[in-house]
């Protein structure tokens, strides 16, 4: 998929040699780390006197691993640890260049500490600080010259993870900025900047990711292994929501969504889910202590944990029973899910699709087969049963997916009214394309398409508040949590009309603040204002 926007270019950076890296624990060695391999000196201080040479020790025995494995190289391996120097006071800091904080995730203690490093460090040492949480307005708020401060936030395993997200408090100058970001791209990683808001751009345009997989858990609507597979693969993405989040561990996911809930003043968006709550209180965390949503027997090893999704019970329908697939018509405009489009031509002949391409029964709400008496459309925001009583024909409607060709599922929902003759036709005829079908309870735009609608709005969200510019944000999503597509990228190809109508119906059937549209949703939906020219204002 084409990015549908123009990239941006920033400004050359001033030079970093010497690094200072506070706090020793996950992320400061993870830093250190990549400082060290990019060729820097690295300064490694802990309030706790042994926390630096502890975690020091431990890089070396899991980089000499990687050495006696043949994945890493003697003399690159001990040049690297060579450059990072255990200190133990503030004052051996004075002569860095940057100064990151990875330390407790305080306000009051990060701003201890830069307000005593400012009294003794060069006018010219820009301070960073890794919190994921934090006001960078807030942190450099205490500083004669809050403009050299900047948040950089990298993700865990920093060692392994692209993006970094450069955080620009209020006062932060476009120097401190363009320095870090040249800092990161010469580190092989994948800057992009936004602005200080809860969440920055990840942990904010993230959070529907979760919370629709979590609703829809409270709803009922499928196992915790069938809500995965729809969303990894049906949907596209790199690992199903609720793995992720026993991954992630439930205490820090949720804790994570309560201060944005708190961050946005209670915004229906962000509502934590009860579900997750629960998991907290009962301390199934997740992965890290054997149980969450799932029971890892080994929680070292990935591998034990196999979901499997239910898949729909047809044996009761006899193939007999049914009619030839014969005529299958292709209704409306199908450019919106070019996938699905190659997959209907590649078996146009064999199935007997007859009418691709051509356009009418434009009153569908979206590209639509006619399978004999059944109209089968992509989700709409409204159930099938209600599609049912409006169209006044059966209906089923399938699922978004990243890629219809790849994916070995495809989600369905159908009317109620519908015979179980008329859903087993969709059903076979999906099978004829290869496809297993997870048949859902009728349930609104299904799974990936409300994600991925919450997901788009979140971001038009931050865009239209100048948070990040578009093409930050979709490398953010796809460096960051590892989506398939980035959401504006993925909006921008199904059509802003149908993400909002989406949303719109979402709204209706809930009656809930949490699905209302971004205004830029709708004016984008209107064809009154491009990605572009939103660009321009966010820059
Ligand atoms: P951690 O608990 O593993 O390590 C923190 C270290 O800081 C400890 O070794 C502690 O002794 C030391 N420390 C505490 N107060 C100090 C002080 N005043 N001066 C010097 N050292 C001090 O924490 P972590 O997971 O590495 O997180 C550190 C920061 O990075 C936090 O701000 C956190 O929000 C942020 N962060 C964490 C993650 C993650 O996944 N763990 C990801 C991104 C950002």
């Amino acid at each position: 998929m084409s990015t549908p926007y123009r990239s941006i270019s920033h400004d050359p950076a001033g030079n970093i040699d010497s690094i200072a890296i506070i706090g020793a624990g996950t992320m400061g060695i993870g830093i250190a780390q990549v400082a060290a391999q990019a060729g820097h000196g690295v300064l490694l201080l802990d309030a706790n006197s042994e926390a630096a040479q502890r975690a020091l020790d431990s890089l070396r025995a899991r980089l000499h691993q990687r050495v006696n494995a043949g994945k890493a190289e003697a003399g690159e391996t001990e040049a690297l640890l060579q450059r990072i120097t255990p200190v133990d006071s503030l004052a051996a800091l004075a002569r860095s260049s940057l100064v990151i904080e990875a330390i407790i995730e305080q306000l009051d203690a990060k701003q201890h500490l830069f307000q005593q490093l400012e009294a003794l460090c060069s006018a010219h040492t820009i301070f960073a600080s890794n919190t994921s949480s934090l006001s960078i307005t807030a942190i450099a708020s205490v500083l004669n010259v809050p403009q050299r401060m900047a948040g950089l936030h990298f993700f865990n395993p920093a060692p392994l993870m692209k993006l970094v997200e450069i955080v620009q408090g209020l006062e932060t100058s476009e120097q401190t900025l363009a320095t870090l970001q040249s800092l990161v791209t010469g580190w092989q990683k994948q800057p992009v900047i936004c602005r200080s808001t809860p969440g920055f751009i990840v942990n904010r345009i993230a959070r529907p990711f979760y919370a629709e997989a979590l609703r829809a858990l409270e709803e009922q609507v499928a196992s915790p292994a069938t809500i995965d597979a729809v969303l990894k693969d049906a949907g596209g993405f790199a690992m199903g929501p609720l793995q992720l989040t026993d991954l992630i561990g439930h205490d820090v996911n949720y804790a994570v969504t309560e201060s944005l809930f708190h961050g946005f003043y209670g915004d229906a968006r962000f509502q934590p889910s009860l579900r997750q709550k629960e998991l907290v209180e009962a301390n199934h965390l997740g992965r890290k202590n054997g149980r969450g949503f799932f029971v890892y027997s080994d929680p070292k090893h990935d591998a034990e944990q196999k979901p499997r999704p239910e898949l729909p019970a047809i044996a009761e329908i006899q193939p007999s029973e049914l009619k030839p697939l014969t005529p299958i018509k292709a209704i409306g405009d199908w450019s919106a899910l070019p996938h699905f489009a190659t997959l209907l031509q590649q078996n146009a002949v064999a199935l007997n699709i007859s009418t691709f391409g051509h356009k009418y029964c434009t009153h569908l709400p979206s590209p639509a087969l006619q399978i004999d008496d059944v109209i089968f459309l992509l989700a709409t925001g409204k159930t099938s049963s209600r599609l049912c009583d409006e169209i006044g024909a059966p209906i089923v409607q399938f699922d978004l997916s990243a890629n219809y060709q790849t994916a070995p599922i495809i989600t369905i929902s159908a009317a109620s009214q519908n015979t179980q003759q008329q859903t087993a036709k969709i059903i076979c005829f999906l099978h004829a394309l290869n496809k297993q079908v997870i048949l859902l309870p009728d349930y609104p735009a299904l799974l990936t398409l409300r994600t991925v609608a919450m997901l788009c709005n979140e971001a038009l969200d931050a865009l239209n508040k100048g948070i990040a510019n578009a093409e930050d944000i979709d490398l953010a999503m796809c460096n960051g949590v590892n989506y398939p597509v980035g959401p504006l990228a993925w909006g921008e190809q199904l059509g802003w009309q149908h993400i909002l109508s989406t949303l719109e119906n979402l709204q209706q059937f809930y009656g809930e603040p949490r699905y209302r549209p971004s205004p830029l949703l709708r004016r984008l939906a209107a064809g009154h204002t491009t990605l572009y020219e939103k660009n321009d204002h966010a820059e």
